[in-house]
């Protein structure tokens, strides 16, 4: 929609085809309905990429954040408040419905044409009906935007369609990954921790490879979740692809060995009674039972298992099997490479009358607001690529 406005300003006659009876369903999903449409500032080194991070930092930077916070207020009519605490915006009233029917709104006012319940099976480079739908005759258009998503909650329209057309245009797409997803649970054990919130350090994968971030971690009857899961997910799933089961280890509390240490060192009766101190009570009786220290005091503990028992407190590896998948996950890693496109207009390298935006392409972003960010910033730039190479 944003590539369709901003087509349209620059003088192009635009039509938006969406698959659904309405786009922008995932609006009405964000933010627990209240749709969480910015960060309050960026940084681009936040975006999970596979291609070249300078080219996603320049089409990040192509818009000011001001500005895009700017278009919504201005050209979509939506009023913004900020949570300062969460470094979030959100609108002030009426949540995901009313932005995307102010959306629409703005469709209408730019005299965009709306084909809806129209499924786009192909695209045709050579043919004058380049847009190819289920069914009726193709569509003629010079320029095509591709704007499907990634293959996040398919319910929502975006089944991965955006992936197969761009590898069948000649596009090397980055295979998908599930981003800001949950893991899931090996351990049997753990589902009785489900409902336990407690801050860590959390650390995937080992050497110069190793991502680290703190936040907030959640046991849920399947398996892991909280912000600080969700936004290193993908570094996980994106190893799955690979082929790879790559290591995610906790650091309760983000405490270092010598927090413990001294906290240990200034305690005398049981471990269990000194670590309820600081975490809570499931979650030291299933951290000592795994140790087998069940009944330790600290005076008797020996040399050995102290140091398991600071590996479990600083480096407790999480017996994660799996991810939630796609029907899960809130976006989606991989796509069409930004190598594959000019940076500028988000033209295809490869089929000059095809532009991609959105989540298609090779980004991801952390929850609050990136993804919708992204959307936004590279939809302006290919509705105005577009609008510009119309003309051949
Ligand atoms: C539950 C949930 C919560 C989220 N919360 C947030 C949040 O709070 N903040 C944030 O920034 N991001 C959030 N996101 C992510 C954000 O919604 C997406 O990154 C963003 O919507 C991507 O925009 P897009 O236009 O690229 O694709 P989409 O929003 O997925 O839109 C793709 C459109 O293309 C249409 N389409 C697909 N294939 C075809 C076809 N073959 N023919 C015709 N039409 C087709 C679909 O019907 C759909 O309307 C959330 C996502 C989910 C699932």
């Amino acid at each position: 929609m944003t590539a369709a406005l901003h087509a349209a300003k620059a003088g192009a006659d635009v039509c938006v085809v969406d698959s659904r009876p309405v786009p922008g369903a995932k609006m009405l999903l964000s933010g627990g309905g209240r749709c969480n449409i910015l960060p309050l500032s960026v940084d681009a080194q936040l975006y999970a990429t596979s291609s070249s991070p300078n080219t996603l930092r320049k089409i990040l930077q192509s818009w000011r954040l001001d500005d895009v916070r700017g278009f919504l207020e201005n050209t979509i009519g939506l009023r913004l408040v900020e949570q300062k605490r969460t470094g979030k915006l959100f609108p002030a009233t009426g949540g995901g419905e009313d932005v995307r029917d102010r959306f629409l709104a703005a469709l209408r006012r730019s005299k965009v044409r709306l084909l809806t319940n129209t499924k786009v099976i192909d695209i045709l480079p050579n043919e004058r009906r380049r847009v190819a739908v289920e069914s009726g005759p193709g569509i003629v258009a010079a320029q095509v935007v591709v704007a499907t998503g990634g293959l996040s909650y398919a319910r929502t329209g975006s089944d991965g369609f955006g992936f197969r057309v761009a590898t069948s245009l000649g596009h090397h797409v980055v295979p998908p990954y599930p981003a800001l997803v949950a893991l899931r649970n090996g351990r049997f054990e753990h589902t009785a921790l489900a409902g336990i919130a407690v801050p860590v350090r959390l650390e995937v994968g080992d050497g110069r490879a190793k991502r680290v971030a703190v936040g907030d971690f959640l046991f849920t009857h399947r398996g892991y979740s909280g912000p600080v899961v969700l936004n290193m997910a993908h570094h996980v799933t994106r190893g799955l692809a690979l082929g790879e089961h790559l290591p995610v280890r906790v650091a309760w509390l983000d405490r270092s060995e010598s927090d413990w240490t001294e906290a240990l060192a200034g305690s005398r009766g049981t471990v269990r009674g000194t670590l309820k101190e600081a975490l809570p009570d499931r979650l030291v009786d299933r951290l000592l039972e795994e140790l087998g220290l069940w009944d330790a005091t600290l005076s008797s503990l020996r040399r050995e298992d102290r140091a398991r028992l600071l590996q479990a407190l600083v480096a407790y590896e999480l017996p994660w099997v799996d991810c939630g998948g796609y029907r899960e996950a809130e976006a989606t890693g991989g796509g069409v490479p930004l190598g594959e496109v000019d940076p500028k207009t988000l033209r295809s390298r490869i089929v000059p009358c095809v532009h991609f935006c959105g989540e298609v392409l090779d980004a991801v972003g952390p929850s609050g607001g990136y993804n919708f960010l992204w959307a936004f910033v590279t939809g302006r730039l290919a509705g105005e690529g577009a609008a510009l190479a119309r003309g051949g």
